[in-house]
């Protein structure tokens, strides 16, 4: 790889190309943040909260220039990526407002006179990012980190290199110092050898399994702290109270947030064999009225996928389900018209070894599951590898309260898909990867917390 392009997949047109970074690039960019590391730690709170103040101030003052790159760049809707804009200047806000309390000293009770856990920065943070957002999957780790007073290198995804940039370029705006925040455009391949040099003292990534075993391999083979943020394969439980249309609605334009390109998107629907066909009938009606088109027209509904490999991808998943014996209930292929376009899609009757059942579709695709009762939709729930979010969906809460508690994923809401806000943590368990984003614990990820004890 030579370059690294933004393509845009409503047209499928290359708008904009960067030269891979040289070994003297990559080389002057980890001297320079290592170098940062060493001032920026001994900067205070308050100075790195105006830093962040400052950041977010920025991104609320071009959320709608920075929506429509995401548009531009990956095909997102354009009211999502002002959304996604305004959810990352909130992560900036809640890490500058809290970050000092979250990371000040904390007194141990010892028998042993006076003890405490003084939480130290620990040096530059390699953080490896995917395109399906292009601005808040930066933020999750760069807000806490430099709050904490670690310094970033980000290499993102190939696709989005002129979010890449400009991120960096908000960051020196709002006064950052050189080394602070930095981009490298590099591609994947060489992400190994990034998590390897001695200056990069712990590593983040959100990304697919394949990516994140390798990269966590690596991380572990030079003993430094990484945390993997991969792929999800959300249950969404409809509970047999459930108000019918609501529960529709939901996880259908769940289903279809970004797409279907969302880690946490219902990909799982499980209802009742009850009312499993009113269901289907249901969905289907609402995915025939969708409005398919360009992202940038507030009346579309459903944007293009990513880019033309993702819409193939996508069409061959749906493909190899049907041919081992699922039903396409609606959509499956791709529209006719230039761009990365897929009809909104349902699929019944997926069955242990089906591809659907095991795999992650990353496309406007929605599963539907019946099941006889509770403990079939929790074990169902259960037989995947990827452990992140899920969805309980009925009117008795104490009951989803109870079902939530059975559903191995590190989160699951309660009558709303999976969501993010920066106050709640992010992550998950099994093959979806360990450590947490956002929240308090956010912030606990890449810091020493070096116990002192005085006698
Ligand atoms: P991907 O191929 O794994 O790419 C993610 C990032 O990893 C990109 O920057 C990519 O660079 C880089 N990369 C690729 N190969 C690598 C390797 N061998 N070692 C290290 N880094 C490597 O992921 P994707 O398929 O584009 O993204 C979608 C996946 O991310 C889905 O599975 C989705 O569920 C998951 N995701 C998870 C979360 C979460 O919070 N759990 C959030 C969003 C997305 P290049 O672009 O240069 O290849």
């Amino acid at each position: 790889m030579s370059t690294i392009k933004t393509v845009n997949p409503a047209t499928n047109q290359v708008e904009k190309e960067y030269a891979v970074m040289t070994d003297q690039q990559i080389e002057t960019i980890l001297t320079d943040a290592d170098k940062a590391f060493q001032s920026w730690r001994k900067t205070s709170f308050a100075q790195r909260a105006q830093l962040l103040h400052r950041v977010a101030e920025i991104l609320r003052e071009r959320k709608s220039e920075l929506g429509k790159l995401c548009s531009i760049e990956m095909g997102k809707l354009h009211r999502e990526g002002i959304g996604e804009v305004e959810l990352s200047a909130d992560i900036f806000d809640y890490y500058a407002n809290n970050g000092a309390k979250f990371l000040a000293d904390s007194p141990l009770d010892t028998p042993q006179g006076k003890a405490f856990l003084s939480y130290q920065p620990i040096g530059v943070l390699l953080s490896v990012q995917p395109w399906n957002f292009p601005f808040y999957q930066i933020t999750r780790s760069a807000a806490p980190n430099i709050m904490a007073g670690n310094t970033v290198v980000l290499k993102h995804a190939s696709n989005v290199p002129q979010a890449a940039e400009i991120m960096e370029k908000i960051f020196t705006e709002a006064g950052a110092p050189k080394g602070v925040y930095t981009n490298l455009f590099v591609p994947g391949a060489k992400v190994s050898e990034l998590v390897a040099d001695p200056r990069v003292k712990g590593a983040a990534l959100t990304g697919s399994e394949p990516a994140g075993a390798s990269f966590a391999s690596m991380a572990g083979k030079f003993v430094k702290k990484s945390t993997l943020e991969l792929g999800g394969s959300d249950a969404f439980i409809v509970m047999p109270d459930a108000d019918l249309d609501k529960a529709v609605e939901t996880a259908a334009f769940g289903r279809l947030w970004n797409a279907g390109q969302v880690c946490v998107s219902p990909k799982r629907i499980i209802v009742p064999e009850s009312i499993a066909d009113k269901f289907i009938e249901k969905a289907k009606a609402v995915y025939e009225q969708v409005v398919v088109g360009d992202p940038l027209d507030p009346k579309t509904q459903l944007a293009p996928l990513s880019s033309e490999k993702a819409v193939q991808d996508v069409i061959k998943q749906v493909e190899t389900t049907v041919s081992q014996g699922a039903k396409l209930v609606l959509g499956g292929k791709r529209i006719n018209r230039p761009g990365a376009f897929m009809e909104p899609t349902i699929l019944t009757g997926i069955k242990k070894g089906m591809l659907a059942y095991s795999d992650e579709i990353f496309g406007p695709v929605l599963a539907i599951y019946a099941v006889k009762d509770i403990d079939e939709a929790v074990e169902l729930a259960n037989d995947t590898e990827f452990g992140l979010g899920g969805t309980v969906f009925g009117t008795d809460t104490d009951k989803a309260v109870e079902v939530a508690r059975r559903i191995d994923t590190g989160m699951v809401y309660i009558n709303h898909v999976t969501g993010i806000a920066p106050e709640l943590p992010f992550g998950g368990t099994k093959k979806s990867g360990y450590g947490r984003e956002q929240s308090p614990a956010g912030i606990y990820e890449f810091v020493n917390a070096k116990l002192i004890r005085v006698t």
